[in-house]
């Protein structure tokens, strides 16, 4: 079970009424590493990430998460395998403080459906210093009570990353982590990402290739629905069809 391999895809298709958005898209994320999948416009990035997470039903292929088929597995199941999408999947509720979202991730988790469960003290308390020990990690902890939507953006990023990490995921998959960060976050952020990709995978779609370049172990490169290339940050960034499709040929 413990293979090299994370997550491998075998011949990943998706066919939109005629329209072919993913081809045979053999991926081999490995395991421990932070793998970005990046690739101009319509190149088939948003569709990967829905059939992994299972939004979107593929047409054909295999989706394989810790050797296991998940092709089709119930969305609902796939984060309790431990393959988890942050920043969409994970909810962070704006009028609920930081330790209150992330408490509630924590529940979720725990699936407390019984009314004892939620409201035990003693649960509360438990679920409270590992929420304490989450903002820690991410850096919140001087946030703790602050509602979140009174947070500072790149802050916002780390209170979802700690929503995601509450769901103890093996694989987490980023959605353009850096959107519309300045500077300053984008550094906070891209220092949080590698912090918390010591103990678990990273598979992450971004744009900012400096980000890219810095942090990813191995990058593919998709266009039109099929990959293009594959490598670290050295070799695909020199890959002239890469630098073709980068310029929007
Ligand atoms: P990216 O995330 O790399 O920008 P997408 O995966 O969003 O690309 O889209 C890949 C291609 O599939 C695009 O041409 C897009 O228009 C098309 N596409 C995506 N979702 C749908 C859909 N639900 N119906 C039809 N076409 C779609």
């Amino acid at each position: 079970m413990q293979g090299e391999n994370i997550l491998e895809t075998r011949n990943l298709t998706k066919e939109f009424k005629g329209f072919i958005a993913v081809k045979d898209v053999n991926l081999q994320v490995r395991r421990g590493s932070i793998h970005a999948l990046i690739g101009p416009n319509g190149a088939g990035k948003t569709t990967v990430f829905n059939l992994l997470t299972k939004f979107l039903i593929p047409s054909g292929g295999q989706i394989l998460f810790n050797g296991n088929d998940i092709t089709r597995v119930k969305p609902a199941d796939i984060a309790r395998r431990g393959l988890v999408r942050s920043f969409q999947i994970s909810a962070v509720f704006p009028h609920l403080t930081c330790l209150e979202n992330v408490r509630v991730a924590l529940q979720k988790r725990l699936r407390g459906d019984s009314f004892d469960f939620w409201r035990s003290e003693t649960t509360l308390r438990a679920l409270d210093g590992q929420a304490d020990d989450l903002l820690d990690q991410v850096n919140l902890a001087a946030y703790r009570d602050i509602p979140a939507v009174e947070l500072p953006y790149g802050r916002k990023r780390a209170l979802e990353i700690a929503t995601t990490l509450a769901l103890e995921p093996e694989l987490m998959l980023l959605d353009e982590p850096m959107a519309g960060m300045g500077h300053e976050d984008i550094d906070h952020t891209a220092a949080l990402i590698r912090k918390v990709s010591a103990d678990r995978t990273i598979l992450m779609v971004e744009h900012n290739l400096s980000v890219v370049s810095d942090l990813s172990d191995k990058i593919t490169v998709l266009r039109r629905g099929e990959i293009l290339a594959e490598g670290p940050y050295a070799v695909v960034s020199k890959d002239p069809q890469v630098m073709e499709a980068y310029m929007g040929t």
